[in-house]
């Protein structure tokens, strides 16, 4: 909503001096409502009370556990997304939603299993990192990090991604460093090579889940498009030319892509290369027929890539009672 009052107060003759108090209001202050931005007159508080509502949307719920707290949003045309908050010592993460629902149909994903609505606006994008902020300020504490991992594939709705992540790296906005934020991608290829272009220092994860492509062909269709090989080279130039790790996320399913010989495949594919793998469970949700792998088999995947100097981690899996945690956002049912 902040483009459309900037517009007025400049249709209105107003002075540029207010267009910076009302981003200051906005993005450093984090106020919650016009009645909070005291510099303005009453008059003029009066006038946008009438004439705007601050924010597209509005947050209906939040759920938290010890670590994770997960929002829920409705959008002007009664859409619901969510965005999680997550506690690591002093890291802020949030993990923000880029679309309603999901065109890529990934076999294992809650987001992937309703119909596609629509792209979220810029402002969408940037409201819930917005009302995440006026939450944390109330105990003295601010967003850290961002990663584009919530509901969507940002590569679909690139260029209010794209914008969005310039307002979280502006300095008189948010001001979040390039680096402590995160693009996850199916692996839309010609969408990485224009974000490789951009030069924006920004962090890339490929989400994989399988080292070869009919394995991948059935969880992921867009490997039909985008198979491994074409994928695994346009990352190798990205690091390249950023001197950037790229991270892999692979999600562990039991039976599916979690045995030894998986775990060889990956290390083929991999070996030699400046990459990070991000090891998952698979989260079990209602759309979906998978099993999560035992402790033991998630070990044993672990050390086949730990043996082959594959640097990896197995991701904490946050936010799982409340449906918060990775490929279970589905809106609201
Ligand atoms: N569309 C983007 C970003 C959103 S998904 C992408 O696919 O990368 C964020 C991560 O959660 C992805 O790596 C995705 O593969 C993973 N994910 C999806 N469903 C999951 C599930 N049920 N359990 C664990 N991770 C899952
Ligand atoms: Fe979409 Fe990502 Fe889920 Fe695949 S894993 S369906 S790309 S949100």
């Amino acid at each position: 909503m902040y483009k459309k009052i900037n517009r007025y107060f400049q249709d209105n003759k107003l002075p540029k001096f207010r267009i910076k108090q009302l981003e200051e209001f906005v993005f450093k202050q984090f106020v919650s409502s016009f009645d909070e931005m005291t510099t303005f007159s009453k008059d003029l508080r009066e006038q946008l009370n009438e004439k705007f509502s601050l924010f597209t949307l509005s947050l209906i719920e939040t759920k938290k556990t010890k670590d994770t707290i997960k929002f829920v949003f409705k959008t002007e045309d009664n859409n619901y997304i969510e965005s999680v908050l997550m506690l690591h010592d002093k890291r802020r993460t949030v993990c923000v939603s880029s679309q309603i629902f999901c065109t890529m149909g990934c076999k294992f994903c809650a987001t992937g299993a309703k119909p596609f609505k629509r792209n979220l606006t810029v402002e969408e994008i940037v409201e819930q990192v917005l009302f995440i902020s006026q939450y944390l300020k109330k105990k003295d504490e601010r967003v850290s990090n961002i990663v584009y991992m919530g509901m969507g594939e940002p590569f679909m709705n690139y260029d209010n991604v794209i914008e969005s992540i310039k307002i979280f790296n502006n300095r008189d906005k948010f001001d979040i460093g390039a680096r402590h934020i995160v693009i996850s991608t199916c692996g839309i290829i010609p969408r990485i090579k224009e974000f490789m272009n951009l030069n924006l220092q920004v962090r890339l994860a490929i989400s994989l889940h399988a080292a070869n492509d009919e394995l991948r062909s059935s969880l992921m269709p867009i490997n039909k498009q985008y198979p491994l090989k074409n994928l695994i080279k346009v990352c190798d130039q990205f690091t390249e030319r950023t001197n950037k790790k790229v991270s892999y996320e692979y999600v562990l399913i039991r039976d599916v892509n979690d045995s030894e010989k998986d775990a060889k495949e990956l290390v083929q594919l991999l070996k030699g290369k400046l990459v990070h793998v991000n090891l998952i469970v698979y989260n079990p949700h209602d759309f979906a027929k998978f099993g999560r792998p035992s402790q033991s088999v998630v070990s044993n995947f672990k050390n086949v890539l730990d043996r082959n100097r594959i640097e990896c981690s197995i991701r904490r899996s946050m936010g799982d009672e409340i449906s918060g945690a990775c490929g279970q956002l589905a809106g609201k049912k």
